[in-house]
């Protein structure tokens, strides 16, 4: 197998040849179809997340096909397409796994971040872990809803039932929610770097109501708002964009520090909520609803062996929506 490997932090990913590895007990080997660029593979390449595996294949938004099974693997079959999320492995036995919230572990392990993952052209996987895809739509469509859809759809529905919803950081996870929420009858404002047009156009013909700058106050108070940037300082901003009661959600596992603010903005039972990782019942709810929604997955693809390329342009938000790599 070939694979782009950080072999230490803050440096390039390298190509790099590998043995073909054998799927151990309860695991399963995928040949790799396609794998999305996340932003949280920029955090790993940036030593930015505690407790990093080194060296590791990054990547956890990987479709691919099953092409070896180890002993004990139940329900997937050789040449099944199955989708391998960030929530790679779990204990089954802490407090938080038995109370069903096995996001938060205490021994978990998260793919191309503790076990590698998807920029490659094979990977290994807890079995246990896996989605089955079955064969709608296109592999390169699918890897974005892997991390970008189902942390975007856990925000939302921690978001609650608001009815007018703001998106902090239009990116790959807004644009796919940005449709699920539009789809739901709800209206979405999106809200861009200032001054961003093309960004705010492609908003809208998303199904957003509104889109502007971080900075500029919608034009009524929301229910709700997301913030997918990692950039702390849209906190107080978003705390003064929703109503009485409202609800702000952090999605991004890494953010800037947040500058103080006036507790006014906390107020009047205005919440402020993380969120970590995903369930795999999130996983399973989530890629059921998505065929039914039509999602327009905006891809821009790049080879394999341009990953560092993929995660440049990424950094720099030189491409709408997400970027998939395919070997
Ligand atoms: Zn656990
Ligand atoms: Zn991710």
């Amino acid at each position: 197998m070939h694979a782009m490997i950080l072999k230490k932090l803050k440096t390039p990913l390298e190509w790099i040849e590998l043995p073909d590895r054998q799927p151990g007990p309860n695991e399963i080997r995928v040949k790799v179809l396609a794998c999305g660029v996340c932003r949280t593979d920029l955090h790993v390449v940036d030593g930015e997340l505690p407790n990093p595996q080194i060296p590791i294949i990054p990547g956890h938004e990987i479709v691919g096909r099953i092409d070896a099974v180890g002993t004990g693997v139940k329900g997937l079959a050789i040449g099944e397409r199955v989708g391998i999320p960030w929530l790679g492995h779990t204990d089954g036995t802490c407090p938080y796994c038995l109370m069903q919230r096995e996001n938060l572990c205490d021994h978990p392990l998260f793919t191309g971040f503790t076990r590698d993952g998807g920029y490659a052209t094979a990977a290994i996987a807890d079995a246990r872990f896996a989605f089955p895809l079955g064969e709608a739509g296109s592999d390169i469509s699918i890897a974005p809803l892997l991390c970008a859809g189902l942390i975007g759809w856990r925000s939302l529905v921690i978001a609650g039932d608001a009815r007018k919803i703001g998106l902090y950081g239009f990116g790959a996870a807004a644009h796919i929610i940005a449709q699920v929420a539009h789809w739901q009858g709800r209206s979405v404002y999106a809200f861009t770097r200032a001054g961003d047009e093309r960004t705010q156009a492609f908003a809208k013909s998303l199904g957003a109501v509104w889109a502007g700058g971080s900075d500029d106050a919608p034009p009524e108070l929301l229910d709700a708002a997301i913030i997918f940037a990692p950039v702390g300082a849209l906190v107080p901003p978003a705390l003064k964009a929703v109503r009485k009661g409202g609800r702000v959600v952090c999605a991004g596992i890494h953010m800037s520090d947040i500058p103080g603010f006036p507790y006014s903005l906390l107020w009047e039972e205005r919440e402020l909520l993380s969120v970590a990782n995903l369930t795999r019942k999130d996983g399973l709810d989530f890629l059921s609803l998505a065929p039914k929604i039509d999602i327009n997955v905006k891809t821009t693809r790049y080879p394999l062996r341009e990953a560092n390329q993929a995660l440049a342009d990424l950094r720099a938000g030189r491409f709408e929506g997400a970027a998939v790599l395919t070997p």
